[in-house]
């Protein structure tokens, strides 16, 4: 068996809720393979025993020799931080290792000339370094990650010196500001509350983005569902609703967590279990028919329904655009656009939400695209509306 069929069977265990039994099956994998297992088994055993079992020594263990083999691959040290960040109030003695962590993450960021893209198929690719890699700012986060570590400690000096990096490169960033006012509390001095400012310019500076999907991962495929169809009489607009759940099949072998077909959306359960996490709003989920698929592998994918609405699209400059009265379809050629708007009075403050008469494309706020980011979810692509052509 190959890493890839080892891994397919072990998420096998683990969807049918025999996880224990899935982490045997893994231990026993590895263990087989003697020396020439590999860096992603070790890392991923180490990972999902810390993640779901109470032993902590066995999955570290995992790491360790995950990093023995590979001691340039940040993916290794990326998963094993996020692990360690989760317990190290409950063990201390993890700290020094989640150190560890992110100084190689820091290292080897500054070192990488390039990114990844998706058509160099044949080099090692990580998935810390991927299209969306910003050299300086993901330094910066993992910076302001140390310096969180370090007051935990506490160690006031080198938190400081690691958020001060920070600051350079995001000196309005809520988060890091709040480490640097804690850091000033702690060491005397009065803090200068600019988090508390951050939050108040933060809201009155919204962004927002719409999402799609990129080249190079899996593609969602509508086979035949029932539908209803209606005409507009007054601009001849086609409107569809779907009778049944929606029959998809995929294509491709790349996994991403998120997946688009035109008006419909679809997610995994890793991007299901982030969205319930951090409590983001404005949609509900329904099953899809999943057909056909390709050696694709159903992981948990359902139907993402945005339910969360604000008004009409507007140009930048908030004018309107001039859409059919009967039905709001937009009637003007809207090929040659410069970044548009909309109606934000009439936006319900869902997370998740779609522009009255232009639902084909769903926005989220600022929050989701951070968390995203910081998830590291793949195949979703953000552009600012504003930036929109
Ligand atoms: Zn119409």
């Amino acid at each position: 068996m190959n890493d890839r069929e080892i891994l397919d069977k072990y998420y096998e265990f683990a969807e049918q809720g025999r996880r224990e039994e899935g982490i045997e099956f893994l231990e026993e994998s590895i263990k087989n393979a003697g020396d020439n297992v590999s860096a992603e088994l070790l890392s991923h055993a180490g990972e999902d025993i810390l993640m779901y079992t109470e032993e902590l020594e066995k999955g570290i263990e995992y790491f360790h020799r995950a990093i023995e083999k590979e001691p340039e691959n940040p993916d290794i040290y990326w998963s094993y931080f996020t692990d360690l960040d989760e317990i190290t109030d409950e063990y201390p003695e993890t700290i020094d290792d989640a150190i560890l962590c992110l100084t190689k993450i820091i290292e080897i960021s500054s070192k990488i000339e390039t990114v990844n893209t998706a058509d160099d198929e044949n080099e090692k690719q990580y998935d810390y370094i991927d299209e969306n890699f910003d050299k300086e700012l993901s330094i910066a986060r993992r910076y302001r990650d140390l310096a969180a570590i370090y007051l935990k400690i506490p160690d006031y000096k080198k938190a400081e010196e690691c958020i001060d990096k920070t600051l350079e490169v995001l000196p309005d960033d809520e988060y890091a500001n709040s480490i640097k006012d804690k850091i000033v509390e702690a060491i005397g001095g009065e803090p200068e509350t600019k988090s508390e400012l951050c939050e108040v310019k933060r809201e009155m500076e919204q962004e927002f983005y719409f999402i799609g999907t990129k080249d190079g991962f899996a593609k969602a495929i509508q086979e035949d569902s029932p539908y209803e169809r209606k005409i507009c009489e007054e601009c001849g607009g086609v409107w569809i609703t779907l009778l049944e759940n929606i029959c998809v099949s995929f294509r491709g072998s790349r996994k991403g967590n998120y997946y688009e077909i035109p008006e419909h959306f679809m997610i995994d359960s890793k991007l299901k279990g982030v969205l319930e996490k951090e409590q983001i709003t404005g949609y509900e989920l329904k099953d899809i028919n999943f057909v056909g698929s390709y050696g694709f592998r159903d992981d948990g994918i359902q139907e993402m329904v945005i339910t969360g609405r604000a008004g009409h699209l507007q140009k930048l400059n908030r004018e309107e655009f001039e859409a059919c009265s009967t039905c709001g379809r937009i009637t003007e050629d809207i090929d040659e656009l410069d970044g548009v708007g909309f109606d934000i009075n009439k936006w319900d403050g869902s997370d998740f939400f779609l522009v009255d008469n232009f639902t084909g494309i769903p926005v989220v706020t600022q929050k989701v695209k951070d968390i995203f980011e910081k998830n590291k979810i793949k195949n979703i692509k953000f552009t600012n509306i504003k930036e929109f052509v």
